[in-house]
């Protein structure tokens, strides 16, 4: 068993959180070791926004293709060849690995491919045996995804199966309604897949603007998806091609069940017991606003810890965390007002309070303004998707505290208002900006 001890800081899981981390550190001149036994860029490159993103830009393909048919445009109807699309996605994926190798040489980060494992506060194990000592530790662990405990449940895939997939399935089940569910079934039913989204509540995205949430189930309807709400999946039968609900009711077949029912976090192989960092009751380290936990020198951000699980938030955290305990800064990660999108066709984004929220906290000061139309090429195509936007105003000044997008570019449209949302604009100032014609981002400008 040998000892490296010559690190300021352990940095366990070599994700998004955990490689913003490490360069943090590394830039302030921290000695850094960092633990990955899987690849660099841990969900987000490999099983996560990355590829996800470059199957939904797919899909979008494939619907403004059969837009095109419509419009005039002689080209013949758009099925995918997954294979050789898969060489593209990839690819880019590959570039983003060597990138990032290249920038951990550069920053002279020491790789150990290693699960970790805690010995006490400020030593971890590596799987062959190896001791790394440091001052500081961080947990970037991330999170894995969840099945639920009903028979047969191992018969269904994951997010991480649907990476593996070579083909679309031509009848796919997705239980679920949340950021996974929805984005995969877009996705697979644009794609040619027959998709039927089993979903245990009334509604799709919990957490998301009603309105907006009922307008895409109802665009999901039109595209072909089939939506079974209050429907709770009891068992998985006949080798996990038919759905089982708590009514009693059996599918017909499917090729492929996916499980899209939330995460969990990767905390057991961590021992953290040995170090005595405590968890919550799903198994999340407990941090405060410092992204501290209970032990002193040991820090966690990402999705291992209680914080919204998305990239942009476990970089964030990163790096204000180096920043403070290596390079004397203060600045915390402001949690209110993270921007959101969901890539449904169309996408669905967020930022601020819904309407509901809004009026639990402040009653009748709340104003809502409204903005529903064709975007232009649906109108041209004379297809009926619509896109429903939404302000969320507070009090006389009309301060705007929510924006909700549902439509075409509404993932594109969201990060700039998300901005002066945050700079605390009010409707006025909305109202003050000159439109830029023709498009659907105009109007939020022009919202009465
Ligand atoms: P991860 O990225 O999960 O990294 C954790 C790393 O730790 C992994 O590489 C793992 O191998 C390693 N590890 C685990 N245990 C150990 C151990 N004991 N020792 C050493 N290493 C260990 N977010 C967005 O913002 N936008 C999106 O569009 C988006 N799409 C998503 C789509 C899908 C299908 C999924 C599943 C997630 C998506 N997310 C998206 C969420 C996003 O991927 C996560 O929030 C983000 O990856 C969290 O980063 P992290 O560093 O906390 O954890
Ligand atoms: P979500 O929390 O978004 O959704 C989980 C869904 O599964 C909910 O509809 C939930 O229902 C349902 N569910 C949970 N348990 C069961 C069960 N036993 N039976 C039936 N349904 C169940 O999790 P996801 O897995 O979709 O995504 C995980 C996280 O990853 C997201 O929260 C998001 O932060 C991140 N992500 C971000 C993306 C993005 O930024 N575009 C894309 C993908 C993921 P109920 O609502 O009733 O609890």
């Amino acid at each position: 068993m040998s000892l490296e001890a010559g690190f300021d800081l352990i940095v366990i899981g070599g994700g998004s959180g955990g490689l913003a981390g490490a360069f943090r550190a590394a830039e302030h001149g921290a000695r850094v070791a960092m633990l990955e036994p899987h690849l660099l860029g841990g969900t987000c490159v490999n099983v996560g926004c990355v590829p996800k993103k470059a199957m939904w830009l797919a899909a979008d393909v494939a619907g403004r293709l059969r837009l095109a048919q419509t419009l005039g445009f002689d080209v013949p109807p758009a099925t995918l060849d997954w294979p050789e699309f898969i060489v593209h996605r990839e690819r880019y994926v590959a570039n983003i690995h060597a990138s990032y190798r290249r920038r951990l040489d550069a920053a002279g980060i020491m790789v150990v491919p290693s699960f970790g494992r805690f010995v006490d506060a400020r030593t971890v194990e590596c799987e062959n045996g190896t001791l790394l000592r440091a001052r500081r530790i961080l947990i970037a662990t991330g999170g894995r995804p969840h099945r639920p405990e009903i028979p047969g449940a191992e018969w269904g895939c994951v997010s991480d199966d649907f990476f593996q997939w070579r083909a679309a399935p031509e009848r796919v089940a997705i239980v679920g309604g949340g950021y996974i569910a929805v984005e995969l079934a877009g996705l697979l039913q644009a794609l040619g897949s027959r998709v039927d989204l089993f979903v245990r509540g009334d509604r799709l995205l919990n957490g998301f603007d009603h309105e907006l949430a009922m307008q895409l189930g109802e665009d999901y309807r039109q595209s072909g998806i089939r939506l079974n709400f209050g429907h709770s999946i009891a068992a998985l039968e006949d080798k996990g091609r038919r759905v089982r609900c708590e009514d009693g009711e059996l599918s017909d077949p499917f090729d492929a069940v996916l499980f899209a029912t939330g995460r969990k976090p990767n905390s057991e192989r961590l021992e953290l017991e040995r170090a005595g960092v405590a968890t919550d009751v799903g198994g999340h380290v407990a941090v405060d606003e410092r992204h501290a936990t209970n032990v002193d020198g040991i820090f966690a951000i990402g999705d291992i810890t209680p914080n919204p699980p998305l990239t942009p938030v476990a970089i964030a955290a990163a790096r204000r965390l180096m920043d403070r305990v290596y390079g004397g800064a203060t600045a915390l990660l402001d949690a209110r007002d993270i921007p959101t999108v969901v890539f449904s066709h169309p996408p669905i984004g967020q930022v601020g309070l819904t309407e509901r929220e809004a009026r639990e906290i402040h009653g009748d000061a709340v104003r809502v303004y409204r903005a529903g139309f064709r975007p232009m090429l649906s109108a041209l195509a004379d297809v009926p998707q619509r896109s429903l936007f939404k302000l969320v105003c507070l009090g006389d000044e009309k301060r705007v505290i929510g924006i909700h997008l549902l439509g075409e570019a509404a993932d594109e449209i969201l990060q700039g208002f998300a901005v002066a949302l945050k700079r605390g604009i009010t409707l006025n100032d909305l109202r003050d900006t000159v439109a830029i014609h023709p498009t659907s981002a105009e109007e939020v400008v022009l919202m009465r």
